[in-house]
């Protein structure tokens, strides 16, 4: 079966546009206009990937990309954020709000296609897997197990399930709240400061001397595992 792409945008030609690639690449395209209509073609269709422009009518990007992770499933959902906005404390806003990659317009069709590949390729596979790895660290989900470089790493239950959700979305940065809601559940109170307790214990576990610090800290944003890393898989 094909995946299905949601493309919110407003502006009909770069519906066109991305509608035209997108097809080409072998996905199907439903197009939103606005915000209140990507929400509803999200749970109608269940869209394997969204491509989401950040200055829509009636709610904004950031709002739509909210709401879209807060969906039955939505969680897991990959989202792209297309904007004419470059800057840095934008990207942050957008990669806070919970989008897995961010792309500035003008953009080329290939290169936004060749994005669009690299999200699936580093959301999907995840979700089954037996075994999840990053770089020389390899998470055994049948025996409950981690090792990096070959030696065994002891984990709380807190970290291994932290480390586990941080594998399963290699470079998508995470706020505390969001990990607290993933990891912990929704319906705990932990305070969001607990958040850099465990990813303290889970980096003093996974990092040994001399070796590179897989977690990355984003500044006002959260903590992501580290996209080098990912890309050296
Ligand atoms: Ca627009």
């Amino acid at each position: 079966m094909k995946p299905l792409v949601l493309v919110v945008e407003d502006e009909v030609p770069i519906i066109t546009l991305l509608r035209y690639n997108l097809e080409r690449e072998g996905f199907k395209v439903v197009d939103a206009r606005d915000g209140e209509e990507a929400i509803m073609l999200a749970q109608e269709h269940r869209p394997d990937l969204v491509i989401l422009d950040w200055m829509l009518p009636l709610l904004s990007g950031i709002e739509v990309c909210r709401r879209l992770r807060r969906l039955n499933g939505g969680g897991n959902l990959p989202i792209i954020m297309l904007t004419a906005r470059g800057e840095e404390a934008d990207k942050v806003r957008g990669l806070n709000a919970g989008a897995d990659d961010y792309v500035t317009k003008p953009f080329s069709p290939s290169e936004l296609m060749a994005r669009v590949r690299a999200v699936l390729r580093r959301t999907k596979p995840g979700n089954d897997a037996e075994q999840l790895s990053c770089e020389d660290l390899v998470m055994d989900l049948v025996a409950h197990r981690v090792k990096r470089a070959g030696r065994d790493i002891h984990l709380g239950p807190t970290e291994f399930r932290l480390l586990r959700h941080f594998l399963e979305h290699p470079g998508r940065v995470f706020s505390r709240e969001q990990l607290l809601d993933s990891v912990w559940g929704a319906d705990v109170y932990v305070e969001p400061r607990t958040v850099d307790v465990h990813i303290r214990r889970l980096r003093k576990a996974i990092n040994a001397d001399g070796e590179r610090d897989l977690i990355r800290t984003v500044r006002s944003a959260g903590y992501s595992l580290d996209p080098h890393a990912v890309a050296m898989v």
